[in-house]
């Protein structure tokens, strides 16, 4: 996303404070002791949250209309925030007990939570303190003098929004039309804030950290969304490149549309089922929008990340309920909880290990700990009354482990059944695995005699292949899904579920890559699962392709040497299908 020329990116830069919108930092740090009188001062906290209230309901009921219940969650929740036990109260007691004006009371009571949230040791515990502070600058607005000040959705001018860190609530207000990209300072992946400026379709980065005191008022900026990156005054060969792009991406984004309404098929009709990775129900949302045919991998442990404690079971069963419902009949693959390698969960305490990624990950501490994943099987079950629901066991490294994870899966069946739950019928519910570990791939044959489906895992699947960390910088050179051996084991396992008359897809990052489209054709890749903003690429890629011409370059691909070969003759015949 560039500024245009004429009126350099104008930047609204407000890391005094944590807000957005300078107008509105108000110092949630500096503490002034004004002494008023506390009944006067009681009555104008009273006026201000009840304000809040109303704008955040409003706000709320706005934002359901044009993105939808998810987002609109993350407003009514602040507005229940604000009668939070926690927080309102001890606002109150302040002022009462100390003397102190309505506006110190939410200075100190906002520091004093929002720091709570952040002290513990969970990232999305301490993206929340974010919507803590969000909803104090709110109040504080509330209490000051004009009511509120400049606000981001007074902004008529096209810009690039600088901050320190942006809230939900001023990014569900961003407009468009003059807000042509933002980056902030604080904040991760699974901030609001991320998953909102993605809904809204805004080029945003997301934590830029100390980058972002390096950018000026006026400054031109260039703010490369895909890529995370932010260039600061840029030459004018950057600046055309990026111009280049920017051309090119709208008129990709103009062609793309075109097949957005399209089926999944390719120019001679070979159908493929296209479905999207999510890791939230608010994603389920986008998926569905952008046409997903299903989900084919929800990763649950996001739902545990955000929980200060292990969800329990009727949590889970309301997450996998609201995906089920939301994707209205339509395939949605849950997989088991797979924590470890680089997903921590505080509160399970896992062990320090040397090789995280080869240690206590995944099925292994569903297996061992078997309540955890026992609560998590009938979770799953007792949703699947309310759509098609699959289950699928991650890290599946043999045929044993395979067996003790489904006989939890029997045996939390079984135990609703007895208690009479409404559930799915064996028939009816598909359980499967993922294949991400050689071993499990060399043995596919197998396995696929006794598993509904394969969905092969080709981030791990590379890793644990080439013997390369998917997230170390300095072997990523070698970290490449279309390796003469990697490849090898894919088709191997394709070709074994379909001998046992089972289905093959995969939620790697591989189905998801246009390049890739003419391969896992020609190898009968049954459903292909990705982000969702890949899906319509994908339809592309299909429309040029021949099923049969794809299967003959799938046995020459097999049959050279190294992945830059394979690599280089996947470009030739995309160039050439074109
Ligand atoms: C994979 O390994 O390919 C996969 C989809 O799982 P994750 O990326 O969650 O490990
Ligand atoms: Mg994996």
């Amino acid at each position: 996303m560039i500024s245009s020329p004429a009126d350099h990116a104008a930047s609204v830069d407000a890391a005094a404070g944590p807000a957005s919108d300078a107008a509105r930092v108000t110092g949630l740090t500096s503490l002034q002791h004004e002494q008023t009188h506390s009944e006067a001062e009681l009555a104008l906290l009273q006026q201000a949250r009840s304000r809040s209230e109303a704008e955040l309901l409003a706000l709320a009921e706005r934002t359901r209309a044009t993105l939808g219940e998810e987002q609109a969650g993350i407003l009514s929740g602040q507005a229940k925030f604000l009668a939070d036990p926690a927080f309102y109260p001890p606002m109150e007691k302040k002022i009462r007990e100390e003397g102190v004006s309505a506006r110190e009371a939410v200075q100190a009571i906002v520091t004093h939570t929002a720091g709570r949230f952040e002290a513990l040791n969970n990232p999305y515990m301490q993206e929340r303190a974010a919507d803590i502070r969000d909803l104090g600058q709110r109040l504080l607005s509330q209490l000051s003098e004009d009511g509120g000040g400049v606000r981001l959705s007074d902004i008529r001018e096209e810009v690039i929004l600088v901050a320190h860190d942006l809230a939900p609530s001023d990014t569900v207000q961003l407009d468009k039309r003059y807000i042509l990209a933002f980056v902030t300072r604080a904040g991760g992946k699974t901030s609001h804030t991320s998953l909102l400026a993605r809904s809204l379709g805004i080029a945003a980065v997301v934590g830029a950290g100390e980058a972002v005191g390096d950018i000026a008022d006026g400054d031109q900026l260039i703010v490369d969304g895909d890529e995370g990156v932010i260039i600061v005054q840029p030459d004018e060969a950057t600046l055309a490149e990026y111009r280049q792009r920017q051309t090119a991406a709208e008129y990709e984004a103009r062609e793309l549309e075109a097949y957005l309404g399209q089926p999944a098929i390719s120019r001679d009709g070979v159908t493929v089922e296209l479905a999207a990775n999510i890791g939230t129900v608010q994603e389920a949302e986008a998926a569905a929008e952008l046409q997903a045919e299903g989900i084919g991998l929800y990763r649950t442990e996001f739902l545990f990340m955000e929980a200060k404690q292990l969800p329990s079971e009727e949590e889970q069963t309301a997450a996998y309920r609201a995906v089920a419902e939301r994707m209205a009949g339509k395939p949605v693959i849950i997989r088991t909880l797979d924590i470890g390698g680089d997903k921590a969960l505080p509160y399970l305490q896992l062990p320090r290990e040397d090789n995280p990624f080869l240690g206590y990950r995944a099925i292994r501490i569903g297996l061992d700990r078997k309540e955890l994943l026992l609560t998590q099987l009938r979770a799953i079950l007792r949703a699947s009354a309310y759509g098609q629901l699959k289950i699928m066991f991650p890290m599946i490294s043999g045929l044993s482990e395979w067996r003790q994870a489904r006989a939890l899966y029997e045996q939390a069946r079984a135990e609703l059944e007895a208690e009479g739950v409404a559930i799915a019928s064996p028939d009816e519910l598909e359980v499967g695995i993922m294949v991400e570990i050689p071993s499990a791939a060399l043995q596919a044959d197998r396995l696929a005699r006794e598993v509904d489906f394969f969905s092969i895992g080709t981030n791990d699947l590379v890793q644990y292949t080439l013997a390369v960390d998917r997230m170390n910088e300095h072997v990523a050179y070698l970290y490449d899904y279309f390796h003469p051996a990697v490849l090898q084991l894919i088709r191997r396992v394709i070709d074994a579920a379909h001998h046992e008359g089972k289905w093959a897809g995969m939620c790697g990052g591989m189905a998801g890559d246009p390049l890739a489209a003419p391969l896992l054709l020609g190898l009968g890749l049954d459903e292909w699962s990705m982000d969702a903003g890949a899906i319509v690429r994908i339809k592309r890629a299909l429309a040029s392709l021949d099923s049969g011409a794809c299967r003959q370059l799938a046995d020459e691909l097999l049959a050279l040497d190294t992945p830059q070969e394979v690599r280089a003759a996947l470009a030739r015949h995309q160039f050439e299908a074109q």
